[in-house]
């Protein structure tokens, strides 16, 4: 199914999910509730993974959220990964309260002896680490010496933290290493992919909302999964989270390296050809077919000059013409419709079609 080879990288387990190793590319989010709230976290950690989210993280804020996550990790159908900034002793916390992984940024934790502590614990309760670099919180010394957080730094200080971690005996861990900005994230990650083998966890940080937000993530982590570099990903984005695994599957299903749970719809732009009103048509469609959730190719096209060519690469296919549209499946017109009735019986045709696909 691959058209990529995925570079070789260690494997590694968080809670049952495995990252690495040739393993599929894991999809991720972070919860966006306070995580001392256990209901509104469960609720957004359950309609995450019937998403298709496989690990979680959430930010531990406090001693209540580290304790808090204790009672999520008993409930949550996926595994929970701690998300620590600045104080070790919440690492700690979460690791005793169940946390599948930790992720920590080192360089906010303070002296090392902290970030041993850390090591120290998660050894014991065998959990992986993942070390995370962002621009944010580089070390003086690389901004100083690459004059700013430039993607060597980023890569100097991950090579760095990497190395300080195995000197500790310590290798169940993976690696992100943040930029906001697309092109450093790429380099980066490419340069980061030739000094080590952990697994890599992809992602544009601080990416933004909107056409923005998903361009620039999208962007990043196509290059980087078309040149097998990437193990885990998630696309941040200033929405709800569970939008962000919607993204995570339209791009993995894009470039053929995971299937998604829905529909895949494909529909012409239209011209001045058209006949119908296409744009409600598909958005109809698309409201009224996202319970489907097995990845059946569906074509929308506004009249027949490609339509026939399309549906014969599509399961179903409708197409426009003067108030009518034909409706195909696997390629063969089953029916002509009145364009009023275009809409409900193309769902109906297609609800058909899905059902006979399950039996
Ligand atoms: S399918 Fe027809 S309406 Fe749609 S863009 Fe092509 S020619 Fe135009």
């Amino acid at each position: 199914m691959n058209w990529t080879t995925r570079k070789d990288t260690k494997q590694i387990n968080v809670g049952g999910v495995k990252i690495g190793g040739g393993a599929d590319i894991v999809v991720q989010s972070m919860t966006n509730t306070d995580t001392r709230d256990v209901d509104a976290t469960l609720n957004q950690i359950n309609k995450l993974y019937n998403k298709g989210c496989e690990i979680v993280r959430c930010a531990v804020i406090d001693s209540d959220a580290a304790k808090a996550l204790g009672i999520i990790k008993k409930h949550t159908p996926i595994p929970i990964i701690a998300d620590i900034h600045f104080d070790h002793k919440l690492a700690i916390e979460s690791i005793k309260s169940g946390s599948d992984c930790i992720r920590i940024n080192p360089g906010n934790i303070g002296s090392f002896d902290k970030v041993r502590d850390i090591i120290r614990a998660a050894k014991e309760y065998s959990i992986p680490i993942r070390i995370g670099v962002n621009s944010g919180s580089l070390e003086k010394s690389l901004i100083d010496k690459y004059n700013g957080p430039t993607d060597k730094a980023l890569v100097e200080s991950a090579y760095n933290w990497i190395r300080r971690f195995e000197d500790e005996g310590f290798t169940n861990m993976k690696l992100s290493i943040k930029s906001s900005d697309a092109k450093t994230t790429i380099l980066c990650y490419e340069q980061i992919s030739k000094l080590v083998d952990y697994p890599l966890h992809l992602g544009v940080t601080e990416a933004g909302s909107g056409n923005e937000g998903i361009i620039k993530s999208v962007s990043a982590l196509s290059v980087l999964l078309r040149e097998g570099i990437g193990d885990t990903i998630r696309i941040s984005l200033t929405e709800s989270p569970i939008h962000e695994i919607d993204v995570c599957y339209e791009l993995l299903n894009a470039l053929h390296l995971r299937k998604k749970r829905s529909i895949d719809f494909v529909s012409c732009p239209t011209c001045g050809r058209i006949e119908i009103d296409l744009i409600s048509l598909v958005n109809e469609l698309k409201s009224r077919l996202k319970h489907i959730d097995i990845p059946i190719k569906v074509a929308v096209m506004g009249c027949v000059v490609n339509a026939l060519g399309e549906a014969r690469e599509a399961d179903m296919a409708v197409a426009g013409g003067r108030h009518f549209g034909l409706i195909i499946e696997k390629g063969k017109i089953i029916k002509k419709v009145k364009e009023n009735r275009l809409l409900d019986e193309f769902v109906k045709a297609v609800e058909d079609f899905v059902d006979r696909m399950r039996v």
